[in-house]
Formats: C-alpha cells, sequence, structure tokens
C-alpha cells in the first residue's frame, strides 16, 4: 500500500518504538493528521524536549533536567546510604514508595559478559570514586533479581566490601526473574526492609 509521504514517514518514526508494527504504526499517523494543531505541536515539542533538555547527573547518574540531581542536592537526605539501581525508572519507583530517605546510583544497565558488558561500560568506576570520598557507610544493591542483575549485585560486593562499608541486597519479596519497575510500593517497602547483609 503506497502511503502519502508525510504520513509513511511518521509512520516509520512510529515504528522505532517498541512493540509497534506497521498496522499500529498507519492507525497512530492517521490518528495523528486528525489531532488538534496544538496538541501535536506540543507532542513534538515534548519529543525534542526529552532529547534536549536531559541529561545524566554527574555524581548519581540518575536523569535530570539540573546536575547534581535534586536527590543529590537535597541535604536532608541521609548521606550515609546509597541505592545502586539498573535505571532511572528504578529510582522513580523507590520514590513513589516515599520511605527511601538515603542516595541513589543508578548503572544504566548490568553487567552482561554475553552482551560484552564490562564494569567500565556502565556508571560503576563512578560509584567507586563517589564511595572513596563521600560518607557512605551502607550500599544497597538493588539491581533485578535477573542473571545479570544477580552477577552485578554479587561483582559490587565483592569490590566494595574490602573497603569495610556495609553491603546489602534487597529482599527477594521481589520473585526471580522480576524487576523494581513493576513491583508495587508495599513489595518495594518489604524488599527495602528485609534487606540483606551480602
Ligand atoms: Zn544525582
Amino acid at each position: 500500500m503506497h502511503y502519502p509521504e508525510p504520513i509513511a514517514q511518521l509512520m516509520e518514526s512510529y515504528m522505532k518504538l517498541p512493540g509497534i508494527g506497521e498496522k499500529t504504526a498507519a492507525r497512530l499517523a492517521f490518528y495523528t493528521v486528525n489531532m488538534q494543531e496544538e496538541d501535536v505541536t506540543r507532542f513534538a515539542k515534548s519529543l525534542i524536549s526529552v532529547k534536549r533538555d536531559l541529561q545524566n547527573c554527574s555524581i548519581c547518574g540518575n536523569m535530570t533536567q539540573n546536575d547534581p540531581c535534586d536527590i543529590c542536592e537535597d541535604k536532608n537526605r541521609d548521606q550515609s546510604v546509597i541505592l545502586v539501581v539498573e535505571h532511572t525508572k528504578d529510582v522513580i519507583s523507590m520514590e513513589k514508595m516515599q520511605d527511601f530517605k538515603g542516595l541513589y546510583h543508578v548503572l544504566h544497565g548490568v553487567l552482561s559478559p554475553i552482551e560484552g558488558t564490562g564494569p567500565e561500560d556502565i556508571n560503576i568506576p563512578v560509584l567507586i570514586k563517589r564511595l572513596q570520598k563521600d560518607e557512605v557507610k551502607e550500599v544497597i544493591l538493588a539491581t533485578n533479581a535477573t542473571v545479570e542483575g544477580e552477577a552485578t549485585a554479587m561483582y559490587l560486593s565483592r569490590l566494595i566490601k574490602p573497603s569495610g562499608i556495609k553491603v546489602t541486597r534487597l529482599a527477594h519479596g521481589l520473585s526471580i526473574g522480576s524487576d523494581i519497575e513493576y513491583a508495587d510500593e508495599v513489595t518495594l517497602l518489604k524488599a527495602v526492609e528485609g534487606r540483606r547483609e551480602m
């Protein structure tokens, strides 16, 4: 089927999104044509803004508009505890719980020998530097309960423990293979409360 060029181009962009095939892309593209002009403009602006106005915090790696991020800048938070997560989305899940008052460190991935992801490829070197100069007493490893998440937690534990900092791992009320992103707040709270020393 031959689509008008602007539609074809828009479809091509929609198809770059996860889980969107040609049929859905066509439906979305034709829907967009019928949207209010101001809604379309706002949509286009927000697409550009998420790329242009966001950066990773130079301290914790969290996605932010200001560097350092609001969490790192908040002196009321417990500076002695750092919770290590895979992605910015995990920080948002943890913050929704409103119970964790320490700091974060976002790895932006996990170690994966199969995909060739080593410690230098994710935000580990910055974490190690951070632990050397900050007053950190505990590191909570909150990588997901997947094979790579567990391996990353083990690696970090071995790396950090010799420095005398307490290393803990989230309790797995989070079942094996489940992601922090999808855990509800009560489950997350229990996982943090029941964390065990590694
Ligand atoms: Zn930060």
